[in-house]
Formats: structure tokens, sequence, C-alpha cells
């Protein structure tokens, strides 16, 4: 019998095998706009198999972006696709790493919960990973579990020892597995080889899973003959076989699989209706996209360059104002330590439609971001300042336009002569680092007749937050008079959010950080407005200046 709302939960646990970094964030979330956009109502769980109980301490450049929810969390970047792809707001209970689990059932386990059992990986750490994803499916049709690693790594197999036994749980007919693979082309016998997953798939036999869809990673799509190999060798119908090639823009990924029944396969095996999915603004969307001719060199600067996965959301954001404006973004990854050590950094700045100080941590590099800010400000070129951003723009003003030589943020140096950017009172004997940052939503005033008021078009706005240090209130009134205007706060507390320069096309900085509220088919209005700002400014320039150094 099929029905349109799911009396019992649905759960589809994704599983990547072959390699890692296959996009099994974007299937994911791929999927999900699919069942969504069919009017179901879905879940996402993002699992890690890491020890860290957040990505909050880790370094981006091993883990990539720690992406920040409303309600304050610091998870995996893999939420932020599936904010982007989705209506949904994801938060805390969508990310559980391993040590969350762990320090979850020791925090018990302390507390003499377990009434001196043994506690063990089978069934204590299981049962509790399984009332995670039982949790999740309270209130919606469909969860969808992601688990991240690899097929055959140690870490990952608790986690996956939990899913093997979930339909004991919630019933067979409940759970489907996907399984994510790659199909590497072997050029030197111009061949697609499916034998990678064909092991990856015995892999999660052995362990007793059997996968319900396989989607094949693969530069071109799978041509019929491989996709029958795979389907008979690995046990699935051929439709089920799903070819997930190499396309020009993540945001048509969901198109892709939707034109092979990707959604309405997993819909018909749990006996759910099909109605049409309403794809009309995405399609749209895309095909916008596509067309885009234009283009305008945008540069950031940053300490991660080589790793872009650091800047995640930061990149999307700039690609959704683009197509928005109608303008093809190209990033000119601008390394901040190389601009510091250059006797002239400006051929560095040449060409660039606008320049973006993105958020950070740490003095290293900050001279050379400096130097950046102090060139788009006076050579009036568009300028976007986010978190650190902002704080480097206040002192660069505070150093060159004030002359205070000494200005700097207490993060840098314990005792300057000038902390304009400081920390609050009563935050100075904090001892721990993991979450301790000023974190998540919080309002955000914006002054009337300002440049931030008239993008958002609204007077008050939620922002999301992620950093310790803050504007000195002392030395707001000298600023403000120098001509640094104070455009919005929180006025909870009178902290500083948002600044900016009057005298100048485009010269803005918040203290939050806009690009994880940037959504395709709603681009953030800082976003749409630096950009505009840097395709005007860079109205004159042809495409052959850009040069070889533009990376997207
Ligand atoms: N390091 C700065 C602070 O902690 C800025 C943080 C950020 O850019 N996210 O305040």
């Amino acid at each position: 019998m099929e029905q349109l709302n799911a009396r019992k939960p649905k759960y589809i646990f994704i599983t990547g095998g072959v390699v890692s970094s296959l996009g099994k964030g974007i299937a994911s979330a791929s999927l999900g706009l699919l069942l969504e956009r069919r009017g179901y109502r879905v879940n996402f769980l993002k699992f890690d198999p890491y020890i860290n109980v957040d990505p909050g301490t880790m370094n981006p450049y091993q883990h990539g972006e720690v992406y920040v929810t409303d309600d304050g969390a610091e998870t995996d970047l893999d939420l932020g696709h599936y904010e982007r792809f989705t209506r949904l707001t994801m938060g805390r209970e969508n990310n559980f790493t391993t040590g969350r689990i762990y320090f979850d059932v020791i925090t018990r386990e302390r507390k003499g919960a377990y009434l001196g059992g043994t506690v063990q990986i089978v069934p204590h750490i299981t049962n509790e990973i399984k009332q995670v994803i039982l949790d999740r499916g309270k209130d919606v049709d469909i969860v969808l579990c992601e688990i991240g690693g690899t097929v055959g790594d140690i870490e990952s197999l608790p986690f996956l020892e939990t899913i093997r036994q979930f339909p004991r749980e919630v019933g067979k007919e409940n759970v489907a597995y996907v399984h994510l693979t790659l199909v590497p082309y072997v050029r030197a016998s111009c061949e697609l080889k499916t034998k990678p997953t064909q092991h990856s798939v015995h892999k999660l036999r052995e362990i007793g899973i059997s996968p319900n869809v396989i989607v094949c990673r693969a530069e071109e799509p799978l041509p019929d003959d491989v996709r029958q190999k795979i389907a008979l060798f690995c046990n699935v119908d051929p439709e089920a076989v799903i070819s997930a090639p190499d396309v020009p823009s993540i945001y048509e990924v969901p198109i892709e699989f939707h034109r092979q029944k990707l959604d309405k396969l997993l819909l018909r095996y749990f006996r759910l209706k099909t109605p049409r999915a309403d794809m009309a603004d995405w399609i749209r969307l895309v095909q916008k996209a596509r067309k885009i001719r234009k283009t305008v060199a945008i540069g950031v600067v940053g300490k991660y360059v080589d790793l872009q996965d650091s800047y995640k959301s930061l990149i999307e954001a700039l690609q959704h104002a683009g197509v928005h404006n109608g303008v093809k973004v190209r990033i000119r990854w601008l390394d901040s330590e190389e601009i510091e050590a250059s006797e002239n950094p400006v051929p560095l700045f040449k060409g660039l439609g606008g320049i973006l100080v993105p958020g950070g941590f740490g003095s290293r590099g900050i001279e050379g971001k400096m130097r950046a800010i102090q060139y788009a400000r006076e050579r009036k070129v568009p300028f976007l300042g986010i978190c650190l951003g902002m704080q480097l723009a206040v002192i660069e003003f505070a150093r060159n336009v004030m002359g205070l030589a000494g200005a700097t943020s207490r993060e840098f140096e314990e005792n300057p002569t000038h902390a304009v950017i400081d920390l609050l009172p009563g935050q100075s004997n904090q001892k721990e680092t993991g979450g301790s940052m000023r974190l998540g939503i919080f309002d955000v005033d914006l002054l009337g007749g300002s440049r931030v008021v008239s993008l958002y078009g609204r007077n008050r706005v939620q922002e999301r937050h992620r950093h310790r240090y803050e504007f000195n209130a002392q030395y707001q009134k000298e600023m403000e008079s120098r001509g640094l205007l104070v455009s919005g706060t929180y006025s909870d507390r009178k902290l500083v959010e948002t600044v900016e320069l009057n005298d100048h096309p485009f010269f803005l900085a918040s203290q939050f950080h806009p690009e994880f509220k940037s959504r395709p088919v709603l681009p953030h209005p800082l976003f749409i407005g630096f950009v505009e700002a840097a395709h005007l400014h860079d109205g004159k320039m042809s495409e052959k200046t850009l040069g070889k150094d533009v990376l997207r």
C-alpha cells in the first residue's frame, strides 16, 4: 500500500567506499533535496568517526571548514551542504562524532548509570548511536544518515555495526542503504574499472550490509555495460546503479539523480507515494548559471589557500551571489604570507574586482591581510571583511587613518598599547579552547541610512558568529569621527557587528559570518552587494588580465 506521509520514519544510510572525498555529503544533500521537493519531511544526520568531540578545535587544513549552525554548534562542513540544498536548518543534533558518543557514554558510566556492568562497544556504544538515529526520526518521514569515512576503516566500524543492526529495530522495510563508490578510468587500457566497487561492496557485505543502491562517481557517465556489470556483481538492480559523473556545478547533482530516478526508486522501495518533485526554481537557477559568460575576479586573502575546503561556505556564497548578479565569480587565492613578504604587493592585486578577507585565527599572515585591506581602502576597491577580516579592517584604520601605530588585537599581543580589538571583561580567564567562543545566532541591529540596512532591507537581522575577540568600544567615537561607521550592533551588550566606510564604493565588514546563511536560491544580501560592486569596479577589465592564478 502506498502512502504520502510515512507512518513510521524511513531511514536511508549513506556510506562511502574505495576512496574518501567522493562527495558523499553532496550526494546526501541532493537526495534530501529531491525527497523534500516531493513533499516529504526529511532530516539529516552526519556521523564523523574521529575522537574529537566536535571539529571546533581542529585545524582547517585537516578537516576543512568548521560549519557553524544557528544553535552555535561547530559542525562538519557537510551540514553546510544539507542547508544549502534544502530548506532545513541544521543544529547540534545533526552531527555526532565518535568522541561525542563516547563522551556521553563515559559521562553516564561515571555517574553509575550502568549499574556496575561492563561497558562495551557492543551493545553500549552501538545502542547510543542507535538512539541518536531514532531521535532524528521524530516528526519526520525520512532520515538521511551519512556515515563519514570509508568502508574498511577501523574507525567507522561501530557506526556500520549499528546500521547493520538497525533493521531489527525498525523493520527491514523501513531501512535502505546507499553506497557511494568510485569507478576509476584507467587511461592505459581506456577502461572504466568496476573492481574497486565490487571490493568495497564485498567489504560491506562482510559486515552484514547489502546496499540497495550504488552511486558510482566517475569522470564520465557510466556506459550501460558497466552498469550491468556492477549490478550483477554487487547484487542490485541495474536501475539501482546510479551514475554520478563530474558536473560543472554541485547544484546539478540533484537534477542528475532525479533524471536517473534515484528518489523514485527509494520511495518505491519504502512503498511511499511519488508525488512530482517541484524542481522549477532549482532548474532555473542551474540553467541561469550555465549561461553566464561574464566573470569577475575576487581576491580572497587567507592562510589556508591551498586547501579550499577550509573556505567551503565562503566559496559557495560568492558563487550564489555571482549567479544572482549574472556573473561568474573567479576566486584568486592570495596567500597572506606572500603579500607580507613581498616588497611591493600591488601587482598581486592587479585585475581584482574586489578583495575579501575572511575569518581566521592567530597572528600568522595578519600583516599581509592588512596590506590588502589598506590597498582596498585607499584604491577604492570593493572590500568585504568577515570576522577576523573586520577586526583587521578596524586595526588597519586605527593604524593608518588615526595614526595609532601600536593598534592591534589582544589575540596577537598580550599587552598592546592600543587594543582596538579586545577580550570582553570577564572573558580573560577562559581555560578551555573547545566551544568557548561567542557562537551561533545573535540579533544584529542595523543603523538607519547605512549601507548594510539598505542591503538587507530590514533593520534587524540574525547572523551566525564564531569568535572570541570584540571591537573595543573605547575607540568607537574617535573612529566614527574619522569616518569608520559602526552600522550594526548587538544591542543587548553593545557589541559592534558591522563597520563601513562612506567615502568608498563598497567597504563593509562584519563580525558575524554571513557565508553560513547563503543558499543558492536565497543568496546573502552582503555577498550580493559585494559581488555587484566588484563587478561594477571590474567593468573595464577583460578576462585576459585575470591570469593563470584564477582557480575557479
Ligand atoms: N580570531 C578572531 C576571534 O577569535 C576571529 C575569529 C574568526 O574570524 N572566526 O575573535
